[in-house]
């Protein structure tokens, strides 16, 4: 199958590279000059484990090339990816479609006959309707038009496109299915179930699935305070609700409220489609209130467990980016908490694995350290952010010698309040 991706960036390229992966032939376009020709000299333009080594194998077996020529990328492509961001449009928090419009308006000049044009990108109910009807509108007569919602995690990137609990592929006529279902015949090997729904219910699929894992998230979340108020351990209740398996123990880690780049605006576009349809989502409604108060109260956390004031204080931050494993600090807890910290006097050193680079222009006045040894140096305070592999593997003792003060906020429950404890910290972790 030859196959062009629209839009080079966290779900494209790794959609892209692992198509390409399957044995199909990928041409990835992106208009962003730099991001392609790094790709074509190597250099990978996010961070996601993998990924360099599956780009580099499929470049080298000649099936995966990278372009900023659009038409060139599609001339010959049976199917049409559109992977370009739909980020939150200002002000009302519909998901702002720009970018997708403005990719289907060049397609359609340079499309071949009978191609199947699919969004990847997460898009509102309808959108699939508005495709088809600007294709017309552009003079184009034969093509379909389908809805392939993608459920991977950044930092787990990878493994979920190979081996996916679902592929939601929304299409109206055969030609569209049949074309789809070739694409991801490898994966019906490892048994991955492939749901043929209505475009409209595709749509949805993929809203509807953000919004309950948020709300899953700010429920724990609340539980958590609740636990910490009547002297309950959060950790246990979840272990203990998550052994049902109607309720499944994914998604019940209590933290600092949920970031990223998809649910934030995804929750939003919901509510707002929802909304318009006349049918709100009151509950939905709720989280989006429960997830922006608790980021926001994450930075009075910090300063009662350093006794109530944080002026002139030090406060090593680690992990900045939304989740591990990724370079990604779009909607970043951090990036509410360290402003917030340094309004309140403090001075605040800061250390991630991967997402400084991203992170650096949107946090001035951090002090940027290069490892979490560093970071913790004559700092008062030490708060964990984001539950890297090697900030869950830290030398406690050797943290709490290098630190002046001796509070640890555990923003992600990594640490054992005893173990913590035993090295000398005052603890404060989340529910418990
Ligand atoms: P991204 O910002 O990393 O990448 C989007 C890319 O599209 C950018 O490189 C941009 O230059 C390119 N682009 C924009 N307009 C273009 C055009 N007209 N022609 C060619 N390239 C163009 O975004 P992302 O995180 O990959 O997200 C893409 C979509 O996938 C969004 O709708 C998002 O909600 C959805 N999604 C993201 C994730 C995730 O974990 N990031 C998971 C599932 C779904």
């Amino acid at each position: 199958m030859r196959i062009a991706m629209i839009g080079t960036g966290y779900v494209g390229l790794v959609s892209g590279a692992c198509f390409a992966d399957f044995g199909h032939r990928v041409a990835c376009v992106d208009k962003d000059s730099a991001k392609i020709d790094g790709l074509n000299a190597g250099v990978m333009p996010i961070w996601e484990p993998g990924l360099e080594a599956l780009v580099k194998s499929n470049e080298e077996r000649g099936r995966l090339t990278f372009t900023t020529d659009l038409a060139a990328g599609v001339k010959d492509a049976e199917a049409v990816f559109i992977a370009v961001g739909t980020p939150a449009r200002r002000g009302d928090g519909h998901a702002d479609l720009t970018f997708v419009f403005e990719a289907v308006r060049e397609l359609a000049g340079v499309m071949a006959p009978g191609t199947v044009v699919v969004t990847k990108s997460t898009v509102p109910v309808g959108t699939g309707d508005r495709i088809a009807a600007i294709l017309k509108e552009e003079g184009v007569a034969d093509f379909s038009v389908a809805s392939n919602p993608e459920f991977l995690r950044e930092g787990a990137a990878i493994a979920d496109f190979k081996h996916p609990d679902r592929i939601v592929v929304g299409a109206e006529d055969s030609h569209a299915q049949e074309v789809l279902k070739e694409i991801y015949r490898p994966l019906f090997l490892n048994r991955a179930p492939i749901l043929i729904t209505g475009r409209r219910t595709a749509e949805l699929t993929k809203y509807a699935a953000n919004a309950f894992l948020a709300v899953k998230i700010s429920f724990i979340n609340e539980i958590a305070d609740l636990c910490e108020a009547v002297g309950a351990d959060v950790q246990e209740v979840a272990t203990a609700i998550g052994a049902d398996g109607r309720i499944g123990n994914k998604f019940l880690h209590p933290g600092p409220g949920y970031g990223g780049s998809c649910f934030p605006k995804d929750v939003a576009a919901l509510i707002r489609t929802a909304r318009e349809a006349r049918s709100p989502l009151s509950l939905v409604e709720q989280v989006q209130t429960v997830n922006s108060e608790r980021k926001i109260a994450m930075a009075g956390r910090v300063e009662r467990a350093a006794g109530g004031s944080l002026k002139g204080k030090t406060v090593a931050v680690l992990g900045l980016a939304f989740k591990p494993d990724t370079d990604d600090v779009r909607e970043a807890p951090s990036l509410t908490l360290i402003p917030m910290l340094q309004e309140r006097g403090a001075a605040v050193r800061a250390y991630d694995p991967h997402a400084r680079e991203n992170a650096e222009s949107l946090l001035p006045g951090a002090m940027w350290c290069e490892s979490a040894l560093e970071a913790v140096e004559a700092a008062d305070v030490t708060v964990i952010v984001t539950e890297w592999n090697e900030l869950r593997a830290l030398d406690l003792d050797r943290v709490k010698a290098a630190m002046r003060g001796d509070v640890l906020v555990d923003l992600r429950n990594i640490y054992l309040p005893a173990q913590a404890r035993a090295a000398g910290f005052t603890y404060a972790g989340i529910g418990r």
